[in-house]
């Protein structure tokens, strides 16, 4: 039986894995991080029907994903930058388009059942050859397989071995922070939030709050601007971003502020994205998915796409004789859904982000249910 690995224990990295585990086929999962609980996992995903949500139906978790996802967190409210509403939409009861779940639950799901987790390996290079790969580690392991999956997101060492692209900045920076145990110490800013999210747009800036679980909200302040914003601050100051941020939103309504006044840990993150249409001449024993093929703007759709992509992938493999066949085959699928998903989030960037702030709500009209 083939010897095959992925690299990274993302939404990509683990439906993959899971998937194959699922038809019998062994794997091996090379993680960074040198635990589960090496870092926090992040905020809340939305898994849409078509995408996630078919993902995790071939990883046969879907009735667990149901259990575990919140479907009032689809909630969405838009207010202008002086707190007046626009839109105030909630799911109906049997809405379960688009359910919520935090990342680290849906880790959880994934991983439960894997066999072959190795954590703190972290790879530096894969080489091909002779059909195969050899994975080499930062501290010099190394291990050669028939097949390496590169999951590892946006900064993929893995990548460099099909393709020469690298993400270039988007335009847009993001600060991102968090309110803890919302409902309980800041009552009227989880009213604020709602079930849901809550998003305001300004000329060329933005704020959003989503709540996720356990009276959990990640704010999000993102600014159309030159890399390097704010200029002289050092990243790791979080009483500097917050005055950033505070002065870049100046004469916004107060609540809105104290979304982020309140925020405790404050992380910047330029937006990084690889060409739209990304795609590489096929390398045997080696291939992308997720981030590390197709990094797009964070509209909602990258790890619905990463969980679809390691999903689509394991069942190519199981279902075919031809190991290398299956491979070319499933990247010609990928990169096309791929391309036209990343050409969508950025013209929706460009709009949620822009000059014109009546073009990022009519957005929203385009794509919420009404
Ligand atoms: C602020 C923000 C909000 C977002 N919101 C949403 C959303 O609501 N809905 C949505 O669909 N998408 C969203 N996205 C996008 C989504 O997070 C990504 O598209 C998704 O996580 C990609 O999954 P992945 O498995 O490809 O990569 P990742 O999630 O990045 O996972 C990569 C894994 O590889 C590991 N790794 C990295 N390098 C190495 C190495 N050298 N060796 C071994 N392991 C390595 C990492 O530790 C990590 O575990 C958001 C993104 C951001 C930045």
């Amino acid at each position: 039986m083939s010897r095959i690995a992925v690299v990274g224990g993302g939404p990509a990295g683990l439906a993959f894995a899971r998937v194959l585990a699922r038809h019998g086929r062994p794997v091996t999962v090379l993680e960074r991080d040198r635990s589960p609980a090496a870092r926090p996992p992040g905020g809340s995903l939305d898994l849409h029907a078509g995408l996630g949500q078919r993902a995790l139906e071939k990883a046969g978790l879907l009735a667990e994903f149901r259990a575990a996802a919140r479907p009032e967190g689809q909630a969405m409210r838009i207010l202008d930058p002086g707190g007046a509403v626009l839109r105030d939409w909630r799911p109906g009861p049997d809405e379960r388009a688009n359910p919520e779940i935090d990342r680290g639950r849906l880790r959880d799901l994934l991983l439960g059942g894997l066999e072959d987790v190795r954590w703190g390996w972290e790879v530096a290079e894969v080489v091909p050859g002779g059909g195969g790969a050899v994975v080499r580690c930062a501290d010099g392991r190394e291990e050669a397989f028939d097949l390496v999956v590169g999951a590892d997101g946006a900064w993929s060492r893995v990548r460099a071995a099909v393709s020469g692209a690298v993400p270039e900045y988007a335009g847009v920076t993001y600060v991102e922070t968090s309110l803890d145990d919302v409902d309980a110490r800041h009552p009227g800013l989880a009213r604020l939030v709602g079930d849901g999210a809550v998003a305001v747009y300004g000329v060329n800036r933005g704020l959003v709050a989503q709540r996720g679980g356990g009276g959990h909200v990640k704010v999000y302040a993102q600014y159309r601007t030159p890399q390097g914003w704010p200029a002289d601050v050092d990243p790791g100051d979080a009483d500097a971003l917050r005055a950033a941020v505070l002065d870049l939103l100046d004469g916004w309504a107060p609540p809105l502020l104290d979304l982020v006044r309140h925020g405790t840990a404050f992380v910047r993150r330029e937006l990084h994205v690889l060409p739209v249409g990304h795609a590489w001449a096929h390398v045997p024993g080696v291939t992308l998915v997720g981030d590390a093929a197709h990094l797009m703007p964070p509209l909602g759709a990258g790890a619905n796409l990463a969980l679809l992509d390691g999903a689509e992938l394991a069942e190519a493999i199981v279902g075919a004789g031809d190991l290398d066949g299956a491979v070319r085959a499933f990247e010609e699928r990928m990169g096309a859904r791929a391309g036209r998903w990343a050409a969508r989030t950025a013209a929706g960037l460009e709009r949620l982000v822009g000059a014109d702030p009546a073009r990022a709500v009519a957005l929203f009209d385009e794509v919420q249910p009404s």
